[in-house]
């Protein structure tokens, strides 16, 4: 099938993308990397007037680093992390979150704010970054904001931004020297998204104890303290829809990330 016709705007900075968006409305589309709208465009299920593209715009490749945080602008692609050609927060702890998303190719263009905004639950930096108390740092009209992850993502497919916001960068807080660190993504076949996923971040010195289930058909299920166990999960998921094979696939992730964390 081939998409229903749009116009295309390539703008020359965020201002002019944000003037274009708002001036179209809800027919307009902001197009990262393409890499889950093209899909969607050419199945019809989207189905924009325009498409205003924003891979291009240096404010959304910029990146900075501090003591505290690492920012990556939204367009900064999952390529250019998986290669550490952008700061990491740890020893390969984002990199080695990028290389496991998909292939090459789709890694080539697909970006981190794109994957955050597009919001499909079985993502891998929605449940990563979840887990790694990270926050979303938005542009749009009257002056961007700042929202947590945890709660960015409502539903499958819906993020809390507003129309024409656009996600601007992702600021990601550094662990501490001692914490530690699990990732554990299930998946048939290298390269699919995951049918079942969990990240634990052990921080003393920051005093967080924190696992988070993804790919559960909806927002990430975060267990704190004393619930970061693989008990919790059968408990934590009752209500998701997911039978009795999934949730004994989530704890067994869950398990898996601990004893990462462990090591
Ligand atoms: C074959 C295949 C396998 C994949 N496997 C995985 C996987 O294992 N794990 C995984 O996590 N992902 C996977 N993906 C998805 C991939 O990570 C995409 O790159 C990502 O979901 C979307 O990023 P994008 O930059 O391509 O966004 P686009 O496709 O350009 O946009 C996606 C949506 O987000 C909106 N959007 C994009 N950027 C912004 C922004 N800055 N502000 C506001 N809205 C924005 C767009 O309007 C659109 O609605 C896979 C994709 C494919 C095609």
């Amino acid at each position: 099938m081939k998409p229903f016709p749009f116009d295309y705007a390539r703008p020359r900075d965020l201002r002019e993308a944000g003037a274009l968006l708002a001036k179209v409305g809800e027919g307009a589309r902001v197009l990262a990397g393409g890499q889950s709208l093209g899909p969607m465009l050419n199945f019809r299920l989207a189905r924009p007037s325009m498409l205003v593209a924003i891979h291009h715009l240096p404010e959304l490749r910029a990146v900075e680093q501090t003591a505290d945080a690492v920012t990556l602008g939204a367009c900064v692609t999952h390529t250019a992390i998986a290669d550490g050609r952008t700061p990491d927060i740890g020893v390969r702890i984002l990199a080695r979150i990028a290389e496991n998303i998909a292939y090459r190719a789709v890694r080539n263009r697909g970006t981190i704010g794109g994957s955050l905004a597009h919001a499909d639950p079985a993502a891998d930096w929605l449940c990563t970054l979840t887990a790694l108390g990270a926050s979303v740092l938005t542009a749009r009209p009257g002056g961007g904001r700042t929202i947590p992850i945890a709660g960015f993502v409502p539903a499958t497919f819906r993020t809390t931004l507003g129309p024409g916001e656009i996600v601007q960068a992702v600021r990601i807080p550094r662990p501490s020297a001692d914490a530690r660190w699990g990732y554990y993504k299930a998946c048939r076949k290298p390269g699919e998204f995951a049918f079942a996923m969990a990240a634990v971040l052990l921080d003393a010195a920051r005093g967080i104890r924190r696992a988070v289930i993804g790919a559960v058909g909806g927002p990430p299920v975060v267990l704190e303290g004393d619930r970061a166990v693989p008990g919790a999960v059968e408990t934590a998921l009752a209500a998701s829809g997911l039978d009795a094979l999934e949730r004994r696939q989530q704890a067994v992730a869950l398990k898996r990330a601990l004893a990462q964390a462990a090591t």
